[in-house]
């Protein structure tokens, strides 16, 4: 068992849905213990502006916004551990909780772990990885100053991604598999906008080509149409196609989607288990804001609230 003290409520995950969960739960005085995962803060800590969060007109860095969260649940009494997850038993209560071989135990559980990147699958992508293949222009455009690189994807992300990186690069190609984009009008026009912006419809990558010390120097694309081959020599590839939900610890514990959400009940936040409670992109594969993400961590602590009621009644 562990050192820590042992909390009614654990909250598992610290992005805008975590945190907002343990906010609510501290201030209805629930002693709760969140672990923040290996990413404090989630998504948010990888981008720049946003510009869409409520209460702040000129805007907010991602970071320091989930700064704010975090040091707001802190106030109130929210135990915060900076550790991973790696299995939970769901299955009978005491819920109970494993975290860097520790055992912790708690009689609800709020699992808010967000979602991740998405990758192409391409033969020896990973090796592409650091050496001109990313899935963070946040993190990583910067070492692309002057340089002709790519970003793939025809959502929203992609197109920020693509409009943050003309701050760095010298031309921005979006490949898109299709004809038309996914986009927010707004986002596709900013882009359409932009004269450092290229866009290569109905196109997919085939394979990434590397130089002799592996870096990333052409990516072979070919026509969804017509089936034809094309070279696009860029040192950069941005992958902007989506995100996984982080849900793998939860297999056989929790009903899951065909794709790793989590399955609640219609406009609540419980989930398949009586006691487990799931909010955030981990179950929200349509909104996925961090304004809609903060909105279910609320209604997932004041379900819990509500059900540790019920039970010692
Ligand atoms: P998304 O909306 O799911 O878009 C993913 C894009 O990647 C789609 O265009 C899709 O193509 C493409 N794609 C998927 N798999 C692919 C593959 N294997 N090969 C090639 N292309 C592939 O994801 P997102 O852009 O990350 O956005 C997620 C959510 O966050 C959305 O609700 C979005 O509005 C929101 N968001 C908002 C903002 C903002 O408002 N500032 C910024 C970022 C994200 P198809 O179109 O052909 O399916």
């Amino acid at each position: 068992m562990s050192g820590a003290t042992d909390p009614k409520v654990v909250v598992i995950g610290s992005g805008p849905a975590g945190y907002t969960a343990a906010i609510y739960l501290s201030r209805a005085n629930i002693p709760n213990l969140l672990f923040e995962g290996h990413q404090p803060g989630g998504q948010l800590t990888i981008t720049t502006d946003v510009e869409n969060y409520p209460g702040f007109p000129d805007g907010v860095q991602g970071p320091e916004l989930m700064e704010r969260f975090r040091a707001q649940a802190a106030r109130f009494g929210t135990q915060i551990l900076t550790q991973v997850v790696q299995k939970v038993d769901l299955s009978q209560h005491p819920f109970t909780i494993w975290s860097n071989d520790e055992k912790y135990q708690a009689r609800a559980v709020i699992i808010a772990t967000g979602a991740e990147a998405r990758w192409l699958g391409l033969p020896g992508e990973e090796s592409f990885h650091g050496k001109g293949l990313s899935a963070c222009a946040t993190c990583d455009g910067f070492f692309f100053k002057d340089q002709d690189i790519a970003v793939v994807g025809g959502g929203d992300t992609a197109m920020e991604e693509a409009n943050f990186l003309t701050n760095f690069a010298s031309k921005v190609t979006v490949i898109h598999r299709r004809d038309e984009l996914r986009a927010s009008k707004i986002m596709q026009q900013r882009a359409f906008d932009n004269p450092k912006i290229d866009i290569a419809w109905n196109k997919i990558i085939k394979s990434y080509e590397g130089d002799d010390n592996g870096n990333l120097v052409n990516l072979k694309l070919e026509d969804t149409q017509d089936g034809k081959e094309h070279d696009l020599p860029v040192t950069g590839c941005f992958i902007a196609i989506g995100h996984i939900p982080n849900t793998a610890f939860l297999q056989n514990q929790l009903e899951l989607d065909e794709n790793g959400y989590i399955l609640t009940k219609p406009d609540r936040t419980a989930t398949s288990v009586e006691g487990v409670f799931a909010c955030g992109d981990a179950q929200d594969h349509e909104w996925r804001q961090a304004v809609t993400a903060a909105g279910t961590g609320c209604m997932a602590a004041l379900e819990v609230e509500r059900w540790l009621a019920g039970q010692s009644s």
